[in-house]
């Protein structure tokens, strides 16, 4: 099988077929009709393997998780999301594994709408690089710089999921059954929070995903707004398989674990108590801004918290 025939076989003609696409896969470049009145949202993530992903990943996981990041940044920015390009660099064309690799990918670019318009095959160590465009009107993006101090502190779903599966993965978690399972799946199967994104339009003041950690992604928000926020350590909302994982002081793993894919964004006082009924998932406040720069910590009595770690690397530490 060469270049054009994996290509054929499971790239082209597949998924959902836009009519915003007049050229997709097949010349030199794709060509593309963005809608007038609106401006394009593009973003690009690249996942090595050994990295950002363990070598014998599921392949229908690598399909997935690899849109999946790319759509994740869309959402925090409020884009909807339309098309998708998809760099490959591959040690080998093992079929079955391109099969299955392709089977994710498209399941989820179905369920968003998102056509794959191109891409580059080479061999090479395994990396995968998806680069995803929508459509944002420029004035209703959600940047990372609108929060003002008085504004609440809002996070969508669940945190620290996707650290305690990788802990899991690692060796370093020891836990089975159906708490593991669904940590693992947050880990390899995120979900980009598309709707939650759109219907922030015109609500959030400033947004970001959470793909490195709660402490450290909100920290761009306040770095980029020229504020501080006070969060509540208590309100960090756990999902029930966390807290079944026996994992010591579970908030402290959800403000420093990356990869749950999470949106972390705020609101003025008077959009919150709107918040909650705008979104289709489960979202949780978890704090307010302050004109007091930096990231203060809090208990339900008011109490100062020693602060959470940052990243997975301190985490490790504390699992040791
Ligand atoms: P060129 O050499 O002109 O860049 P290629 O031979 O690399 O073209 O690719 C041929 C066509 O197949 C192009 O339309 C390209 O976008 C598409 N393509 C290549 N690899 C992929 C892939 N992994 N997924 C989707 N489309 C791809
Ligand atoms: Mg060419």
């Amino acid at each position: 099988m060469n270049e054009f025939d994996l290509i054929r076989r499971y790239f082209a003609g597949r998924g959902v077929r836009r009519a915003d696409v007049p050229l997709g896969i097949g010349d030199d470049a794709a060509l593309l009709a963005p809608p007038a009145g609106q401006t394009l949202a593009t973003t690009v993530d690249t996942l090595h393997s050994g990295v950002h992903f363990a070598a014998d990943i599921p392949p229908a996981d690598l399909g997935h998780k690899a849109l999946a990041v790319n759509l994740s940044d869309l959402a925090a920015m409020g884009a909807e999301p339309a098309w998708a390009t998809l760099a490959l660099s591959l040690p080998e064309a093992d079929e079955a594994w391109l099969g299955a690799f392709a089977d994710g990918f498209f399941a989820l670019a179905e369920r968003f709408g998102v056509q794959l318009v191109g891409g580059d095959t080479t061999r090479g160590p395994l990396s995968v690089a998806v680069q995803v465009q929508g459509f944002v009107p420029a004035d209703a993006a959600l940047r990372r710089s609108g929060a003002r101090s008085g504004d609440h502190v809002f996070v969508t779903g669940h945190l620290g999921d996707a650290g305690a599966g990788l802990a899991i993965e690692q060796g370093r978690l020891a836990l089975s059954g159906p708490p593991a399972a669904a940590l693992l799946a947050r880990l390899h199967r995120p979900t980009p929070r598309i709707g939650a994104g759109l219907a922030l339009r015109g609500l959030a003041s400033a947004a970001i995903d959470v793909s490195d950690g709660l402490a450290q992604d909100l920290g761009h928000i306040l770095a980029a707004s020229g504020v501080g926020a006070v969060l509540e350590a208590d309100a960090l909302p756990l999902s029930d398989a966390l807290l079944a994982s026996g994992i010591e002081r579970p908030w402290r793993l959800a403000a420093a674990a990356g990869d749950d894919y999470e949106l972390c964004f705020t609101a003025p006082a008077d959009a919150a108590p709107g918040v909650a009924d705008a979104l289709d998932c489960p979202v949780t406040r978890i704090g307010h801004i302050t004109a007091e720069p930096g990231l203060r910590w809090r208990d339900t009595a008011g109490q100062v918290v020693e602060p959470p770690p940052r990243g997975w690397d301190h985490f490790a530490r504390d699992e040791a």
